[in-house]
Formats: C-alpha cells, sequence, structure tokens
C-alpha cells in the first residue's frame, strides 16, 4: 500500500464547505487503497489574524508566546478536519506537530526542523487511519512549541514525505499547477508538467510564489517527489522532481517578475580595495537582504554602485546606505522605488546558448530600457523601469514561444 502525505492550504479549508471537500477527496484517496498521512494549515487567513490580534496588544511580542498563538490556528483545522471524515464513515485522528515528535531548534517563529520521530504515526495508520497533522509546527527538546515560518506547512508536509518514506508528497493549493508565467499577466502561459527543484527555487525567489522556498530546498536535499495540484480541479498539476536530460531540451521554462524591489545608486564611490567590503558589511549589520548588485569602473577614480533591497526595507536601506556612504567619503544616495524585476528561468540554459542576447533583442525592439542585469547557471534577471515591468515578461514569453499552442 502506498503511503502518500498531501498538504492542504488555508485557501482550501478557508471555510466549513471546502472543510467537507477535502475531507470527500482525502476519503476517496483512502478508498482506492492509500496510506494518507495529510497535513493542514490554519483556516483561510487565520493566521494573519493572529498577527494582527498579537500586534494590537503590543509592539513587542515575545517570540515564544507568539509561537503558542499562531501554532492554534493548525490546531483548529486538524481537529476541525478530522471530524468531517468521521462524517464520512472513515477512521481519523489529528494530531498537532509536537504530538508527533516533530522535533525543532529553538528558533521561535522561523525554527528549522532537526528530526522527526514517526512511530506515532506509524501506529496511527496501521490502526487504520487517515492520519491528520497541524502544519507549521514542532516542539524543541525542552517541549516549547515552534512554529516554522510563514508558509510551514510546506515544510511540515515535506519533511514528514522524507521521514516516512513517502512515495510522493502532494501539495493542494488554490492554483492548479506551476506555470510558464503568471496568467494574471500573461493570458496564454501554460501549465509545466514538470519542473526541477533549482528552477522553482530560482521561481520562487524570484516572486513566483507556490510553495514555501525551504520546504523545496528539502524536497531537493532528500529528492522527494513533490507535486503541486488545485484542491478544487481533478488535474495532475506540476511535478517538482530532480532534474532530468529530457528538461534540458527546453531552453526556458518559465517568465517571472518580481514588483517587490527597490533600486539604490551610490555615486561617486572612493575606487579603492576595501570600500565596496565597508558599504555592504554595514548595510548587513542593519539587516537588510541585498539582491542585484552593479558597478562600474569609470575613467575617473570614482565609481556609482547600484544595488537592489525589498521595498519594505528601502527606508531602513536607505538610512544605512547614508550611514556608509559618509563613511567612506562618497557622494549622493538616491532611491527608486518604480522597478520591475524580470527573470527567465530554465536548466536548458546550461547547455544552450544565445539566451541572453534574445532576451535584450526582444526588449531592445519593444524599447524596453535595461538598467540593471544578473545571470546564474539557470537564470536572466533584468531590471526594467516598474510601468514596463508587465510587458517585458509578456514580449519574452512570447519571444521564447512559451504559450499555448
Ligand atoms: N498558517 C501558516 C501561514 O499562514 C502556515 C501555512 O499556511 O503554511 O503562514
Ligand atoms: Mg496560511
Amino acid at each position: 500500500m502506498a503511503l502518500i502525505v498531501q498538504k492542504f492550504g488555508g485557501s482550501s479549508v478557508a471555510d466549513v464547505k471546502r472543510i467537507k471537500r477535502v475531507a470527500k477527496r482525502v476519503v476517496e484517496t483512502k478508498r482506492k487503497g492509500n496510506r494518507l498521512v495529510v497535513v493542514v494549515s490554519a483556516l483561510g487567513d487565520t493566521t494573519d489574524g493572529l498577527l494582527e490580534l498579537a500586534d494590537a496588544v503590543t509592539d513587542r511580542p515575545d517570540e515564544r508566546e507568539m509561537d503558542m498563538l499562531l501554532a492554534t490556528g493548525e490546531q483548529a483545522s486538524v481537529a476541525l478536519l478530522a471530524m468531517a471524515i468521521h462524517k464520512l464513515g472513515a477512521k481519523a485522528i489529528s494530531f498537532t506537530g509536537p504530538q508527533v515528535g516533530i522535533l525543532t531548534d529553538k528558533m521561535h517563529t522561523k525554527a528549522r526542523i532537526l528530526d522527526i520521530n514517526t512511530s506515532r504515526i506509524d501506529r496511527a495508520l496501521r490502526d487504520g487511519n487517515i492520519v491528520i497533522v497541524a502544519g507549521f509546527q514542532g516542539k524543541t527538546e525542552t517541549e516549547e512549541i515552534t512554529t516554522l515560518g510563514r508558509g510551514g506547512s510546506d515544510l511540515t508536509a515535506v519533511a514528514l514525505a522524507k521521514a516516512l518514506h513517502a512515495k510522493q508528497c502532494e501539495i493542494y493549493t488554490d492554483v492548479d499547477g506551476i506555470y510558464t508565467a503568471d496568467p494574471k499577466i500573461v493570458s496564454d502561459a501554460r501549465k509545466l508538467d514538470a519542473v526541477s527543484y533549482d528552477e522553482i527555487l530560482e521561481l520562487a525567489s524570484l516572486g513566483a510564489q507556490v510553495m514555501q522556498s525551504r520546504s523545496i530546498e528539502v524536497g531537493k536535499k532528500f529528492n522527494v517527489p513533490i507535486r503541486v495540484r488545485s484542491s478544487i480541479r481533478r488535474s495532475k498539476g506540476t511535478l517538482i522532481t530532480k532534474e532530468n536530460p529530457k528538461m534540458e531540451d527546453v531552453m526556458v521554462s518559465g517568465v517571472a517578475l518580481n514588483e517587490n524591489e527597490a533600486k539604490i545608486t551610490i555615486f561617486k564611490v572612493p575606487d579603492k580595495p576595501g570600500v565596496a567590503a565597508k558599504i555592504f558589511k554595514t548595510i548587513a549589520d542593519h539587516g537588510i537582504n541585498v539582491d542585484m548588485i552593479i558597478q562600474n569602473k569609470t575613467q575617473t577614480n570614482t565609481t556609482d554602485i547600484s544595488f537592489t533591497v525589498f521595498k519594505s526595507e528601502l527606508k531602513r536601506a536607505m538610512d544605512a546606505v547614508w550611514k556608509a556612504s559618509r563613511a567612506v567619503g562618497a557622494g549622493q544616495v538616491v532611491c527608486d522605488q518604480n522597478i520591475a524585476k524580470v527573470s527567465i528561468v530554465g536548466v536548458g540554459m546550461r547547455s544552450h546558448t544565445g539566451v541572453a542576447s534574445k532576451v535584450f533583442g526582444v526588449l531592445a525592439k519593444h524599447k524596453i530600457n535595461i538598467e540593471m542585469i544578473s545571470t546564474s547557471e539557470i537564470k536572466i534577471s533584468c531590471v526594467v523601469s516598474g510601468k514596463k515591468g508587465k510587458q517585458a515578461v509578456r514580449v519574452i514569453h512570447r519571444e521564447f514561444g512559451l504559450g499555448r499552442k
């Protein structure tokens, strides 16, 4: 009997009707002769609601208490799902993360899973139960409740699939798979049958929010096949798996848009060793994440440095950068929030040439100016004006023939 781990996200269990629908689907899978472990998130926007409550009480919540609070969301949904399954006449039992031995480190609100003791789940499965596990939570060695960071139910599901040697980990969500581009931007975007861990990691960090990145990293590390599919529609979805030779035949898998970054430029930076180190150390010391960086040597003895940060961290970043600029004797600091990062991703880029020139060519043809460029083995990103981001995605998508045939 195959063991399958299925995860249902908050939107899939947002109300009673949907909980009943999930129960029905789970029972069907079980009756086909599978052993089943089901991971659920908190109902709808419950976690956001809990965060708002904490925020209304204090602006400095204790992190241990925060986890006590946040973990309640998932505890409610597992119990409700178990009841809905009982109502359909099937056997089910719900557990919290701590109850099923999900052991984590002590980093409250963003804990990492260290180990899973599967004996309790094994026993419940042997007794013929559908086992329902609260996502997003675990406990420390000293029995403190922890949570795994936003979107952490994905991580619970993938980690359980690995620990239980499941055949597959199925992630049910409100989209029916992973697309070549956001269908809201590109009307003929095509659903991908399969995508590699590395591609999806690039796409996710580029803003194509499909699954929590950490869960995919764990999937990759332990080679857990993950299938993303719709909790409503009956389609196969998209398989996230390790790279295979067939994938390399395809030059580009998808185009992503990220409108959450802003660009900062420091002018007249003294052009000598150690200056960039000093600037970026100051920025890092303020806990600010930097993404793309460009610096160009000019013919004078100064240079300009541009880089991007999250818009949400822009204010703090500007303070830090001004401080750094003064410290190294550089000039003015300016920022531009009106940018968009367009990225194309594909493992096929490793073995195909000419991808970059094709991207630059099509952007030029449509008079879209490129402000910054960065590349990796399987990705090319261009920063363009914010107004042109969506258009850039569309023309690149068309140029590479990614749409539905
Ligand atoms: N309920 C948690 C959140 O909203 C965990 C999850 O949904 O995966 O982040
Ligand atoms: Mg959620």
